[in-house]
């Protein structure tokens, strides 16, 4: 049986960190981090609990690369660049096979964002996976929620809803071909935290956050933080390229209220369509502008016509949900 020291050694401390910003990493009571200079902090905590976020067997690699991915992408969705992160882990055993492909997949993805691994907690307990990721930007540049303008385009990075797609599969709510539910899989599995568009939109967007929970529930915090309503443009939403071949109500539905995408929505004034369009190509992320932010508080749903659409949907919510 492996001790906790040798765990930690083992799996988490083997990486020779050289990022100089980080003065300290994994081994004595702190990490010491130097942000670079004139740079904010932002700081950022999700908690992944098994039997609730993902299913108990889940490919232990794919696991350790979506737990990190998540916060990465909290941290896209204010524009910050990745510093480091901790890692606070609760194992029912130390099993070697588990923890060597949990943290090479949660490794391989820190070093794609060079975001060292600097410290954390291992107890033994229910398999829980806490991660705080901490990250830098220049003094007000964040893309806060509350920061939407009155006027101001919606966009939305990449697709929605093949995550959704995929849980339905999964679920035998429906069926798919064996390729097309690899595909949707692998979207809700590993999704991609868009950090480089996060941070090319500083400056030229006002508001963002990273879609987790569902577009209307998610877009809801960016109008009730800002005090503001908008108007949705229901079919130009960008369907996933699964989800693109389901009939139109699966569609309509699963890229209003699917979660799990973890994409970027976000809020740019008119006169940064330009501006937004080549943040999108220098990040080699597609962008898709889909409504507007209006004065008259609430959500409206329109079709092509510009006419009023009223759907039944919710999206997912931790405590109202079974
Ligand atoms: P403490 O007694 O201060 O809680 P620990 O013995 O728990 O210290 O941890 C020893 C060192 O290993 C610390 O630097 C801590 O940050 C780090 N550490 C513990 N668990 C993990 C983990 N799961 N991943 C990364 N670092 C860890
Ligand atoms: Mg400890």
């Amino acid at each position: 049986m492996l001790s906790e020291f040798d765990l930690i050694k083992r799996y988490f401390a083997q990486h020779s960190c050289t990022d100089p910003r980080i003065a300290l990493g994994i081994g004595d009571d702190c990490a010491l981090l130097n942000p670079s200079p004139g740079m904010q902090l932002a700081v950022s905590t999700d908690m992944l609990v098994s039997g609730r976020h993902f299913f108990a067997d889940a490919d232990p690699y794919l696991l350790g690369h979506k737990c990190l991915a998540v916060n990465l992408s909290d941290l896209a969705a204010m524009g910050a660049s990745p510093l480091a992160f901790t890692l606070a882990l609760s194992l029912p055993e130390a099993n070697p096979l588990w923890l060597e492909k949990f943290s090479q997949g949660l490794l391989v993805l820190a070093d794609t964002h060079r975001c060292s691994l600097i410290g954390g907690d291992t107890t033994k307990g229910p398999l829980n996976i806490c991660i705080t990721v901490f990250g830098e930007l220049p003094p007000g540049s964040a893309l806060r929620r509350d920061a939407a303008q009155l006027g101001d385009d919606i966009w939305i990075s990449g697709t929605l809803g093949d995550a959704r797609l995929a849980l339905a599969s999964y679920r035998k709510e429906l069926s798919l071909a064996p390729l097309e539910h690899q595909l949707a899989a692998t979207r809700m599995h590993q999704p991609s935290p868009r950090i480089a568009l996060g941070t090319a939109l500083r400056g030229v967007a006002h508001a963002a956050l990273d879609i987790s929970d569902g577009l209307i529930g998610d877009l809801g915090h960016i109008l009730q933080r800002s005090g503001l309503g908008a108007s949705l443009h229901i079919d130009s939403l960008p369907a996933g390229p699964v989800l693109a071949r389901q009939p139109l109500a699966l569609q309509r539905a699963f890229t209003l209220a699917g979660g799990d995408d973890y994409e970027l929505c976000f809020t740019a004034p008119v006169a940064q369509r330009a501006a937004v369009l080549a943040a999108g190509v220098s990040s080699a992320t597609t962008v898709t502008r889909v409504g507007s932010i209006e004065a008259a508080p609430g959500l409206r749903l329109l079709d092509d016509f510009g006419q009023p659409v009223t759907l039944q949907l919710t999206s997912f919510d931790h405590f109202s949900s079974p």
